[in-house]
């Protein structure tokens, strides 16, 4: 197999190395020779021999003495050495051995003992060679390349072990799911190198971190896994303190040259027994405890708890039902008319687009049971597509009867994050022929809040190209977000939608009632019509007309409803404006 065995002889006495270039002669060796115990020392350095004939007497260096140097020196410690002894010489059998020879050769050399004994030393250190090559594909194959720390398989392995123990002694323990913040943007940021040298970091953290009996590996990309040792109980504020600790490790300051970065992570955290018993299902859920936390934030953790597990199967399946809603026509509009308070009796405006879908078990859903899996699962992009052609086409229709609807039509921030969207807006209404104008796009505050200074000015950048078209833009649910005005300079909309929540309260809530006002004299100091939602009762009716409020939109002037069940209503409100030659679509607030 391969190469020729190297063997090297290293024997001062002439008559010997040439025996045993005779006797091994037959045997396909590469036989090498050293005269002395110095020589032979180099050529075991040099030649990289795979087994070693070595005289015990010699002049100078000797056999047992090169033996001790081999076995001391890192590089070539594992080299198979036969020393050769005279038969009697009980004392140097004991001195070879201690020396660290592998077996000894009496002399005067038996032909066939000599060679037993060389291919069998032979074959065991091919073994043993095959062995360390298993052991470090067997490495390569349980620990994670970049950080050193096991990967997944060797977690899984140890995790079933920990878990049978565990079992047997009745013990108990946590396993922490970490997931770097923001990792990709970091990425993108410092290059895959320095990234890399930053997950190598954060694993040495993690490692001094964690106690002397836990396991650390890193699953894949930004994502570690801890398992504490299992234990008699848990204490669930010690396992909070623990990840809170992990948590900070992560947070502490890096360097890069001058630059100063501060990672953050989420956390989920599952237990043994009390969440799963088997190794896929604590990690899954721990994951789930993770994606949670996630979804609060930055720098969160989360214990898992049974609910979360039925959330996630019905999302999913949600999920995959709301894929199939639009190519099985599921998918309805809804219209909501839009009055103009001012005038002596309200005036039609207009209509706010809402979404339903026509679930084929759950009957027709409101937007609250689909609408977050929707923009999670990045179907609203699609779906908003949808919502914004139907609702130009019914508007065309409603336009070619003479009916000038304006519609608000609502979209989400996934939407703008889409490099095509204003190329979408500009093809639906070209397709539809519906007048830009007319058109109002409701958006929510947490658009405006954008991530980074780029993000932000390609937001302002694009709003500005839709304003230009014409298209109205309006500040969905103003109140309830972030409620900083500031944005309001910066990003110029034409709208300010007060949320449901205030108007509720607004004839009862003195405290409501002032911050109502203010709003409205607020948004007309900047020049924005603002629209109050929800209104149910004549009360708060009343008093919004009185506080100035332009528009108002609830179950007080009409319901949600299909557009054939609308289109009587429309008739009938601009057929009276009409009469009356009141301007049914005063466009601008003043
Ligand atoms: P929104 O844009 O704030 O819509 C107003 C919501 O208030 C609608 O709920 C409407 O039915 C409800 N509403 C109107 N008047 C009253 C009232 O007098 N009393 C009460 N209690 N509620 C009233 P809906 O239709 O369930 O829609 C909920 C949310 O879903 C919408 O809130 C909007 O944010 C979102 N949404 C609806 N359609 C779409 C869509 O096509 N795309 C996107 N991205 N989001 C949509
Ligand atoms: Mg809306
Ligand atoms: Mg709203």
């Amino acid at each position: 197999m391969g190469s020729k065995n190297r063997i090297l002889i290293i024997d001062d006495d002439p008559i010997a190395r040439a025996a045993l270039e005779m006797l091994l002669e037959t045997e396909s060796y590469e036989l090498v020779f050293a005269v002395n115990g110095e020589e032979g020392w180099q050529k075991i350095l040099t030649l990289k021999p795979d087994l070693v004939l070595l005289d015990a007497v010699m002049p100078g260096v000797d056999g047992f003495a090169v033996c001790q140097r081999v076995r001391a020196h890192a590089q070539v410690r594992d080299l198979p050495i036969l020393m050769v002894t005279s038969l009697e010489d009980q004392d140097s059998r004991l001195k070879a051995f201690e020396a660290g020879t592998d077996d000894i050769l009496p002399k005067p050399y038996n032909e066939l003992e000599l060679k037993t004994r060389v291919r069998s030393i032979l074959r065991m250190n091919r073994f043993r060679r095959l062995l360390e090559q298993a052991e470090r594909l067997n490495r390569l194959a349980k620990y994670d390349e970049l950080t050193g720390l096991p990967n997944r398989a060797l977690l899984h392995e140890q995790m079933t072990q920990w878990i049978t123990h565990a079992a047997r002694q009745r013990q108990v323990f946590a396993v922490f799911y970490l997931d770097l913040d923001q990792f990709k943007q970091i990425n993108e940021l410092l290059g895959q190198n320095q990234a890399n040298a930053l997950l190598q970091q954060i694993g040495r953290r993690l490692n001094e971190c964690i106690g002397a009996g836990d396991m650390l590996a890193r699953l894949v990309g930004n994502e570690f896994v801890v398992v504490q040792e299992a234990r008699g109980k848990l204490d669930e504020q010690e396992i909070s303190a623990a990840v809170e600790d992990l948590l900070s490790a992560i947070n502490m300051p890096v360097l890069f040259g001058l630059h100063e970065l501060r990672l953050t992570a989420c956390a989920g955290i599952a237990l043994y027994p009390a969440d799963a018993l088997q190794v896929e299902d604590l990690l899954k859920n721990a994951e789930t405890a993770k994606a949670r936390a996630k979804a609060q934030g930055k720098n969160q953790y989360q214990f898992f708890t049974a609910q979360m597990n039925f959330n996630l199967i019905q999302r999913l399946a949600l999920e995959t039902q709301l894929r199939f809603a639009l190519e099985h026509h599921e998918l309805r509009l809804f219209y909501q008319p839009l009055m103009l308070l001012q005038a002596a009796h309200p005036e039609l405006l207009g209509v706010e687009v809402l979404l339903r879908w026509q679930h084929p078990e759950r009957g027709l859903l409101t937007p609250e049971h689909f609408i977050d899996v929707a923009e999670q699962s990045g179907l609203i992009v699609g779906i908003g597509e949808w919502v914004l052609e139907m609702a130009c086409r019914q508007g065309k229709i409603w336009h070619d009867q003479g009916l000038p609807v304006r519609l608000s039509v609502n979209t989400s921030s996934l939407q703008y994050r889409q490099m095509s969207w204003l190329n979408t807006v500009d093809t639906l209404l070209t397709l539809t022929n519906f007048e830009p104008r007319f058109l109002e796009l409701e958006i929510t505050e947490s658009l405006l809040m954008a991530q980074d200074k780029e993000q932000d000015n390609r937001i302002v950048v694009l709003l500005q190209h839709l304003r230009e078209r014409g298209i109205r833009l309006s500040i969905d649910d103003f109140g309830t977000g972030y409620s900083a005005l500031s944005y309001l300079r910066r990003f110029q909309v034409d709208t300010l939608k007060i949320d449901k929540s205030f108007v509720s309260e607004v004839a009862t809530d003195p405290s409501d009632a002032t911050l109502v006002q203010a709003i409205i004299a607020m948004a007309h100091g900047l020049g924005l019509q603002v629209v109050a939602e929800g209104i149910e009762e004549d009360a708060q009716h009343g008093f919004l007309k009185n506080a100035g409020c332009d528009v108002g939109q609830g179950y007080l002037f009409g319901r949600p409803q299909p557009a054939e069940e609308i289109t009587p209503f429309l008739q009938k409100h601009f057929a009276y404006q009409k009469a009356h030659e009141v301007s049914s679509f005063p466009n601008e607030p003043e």
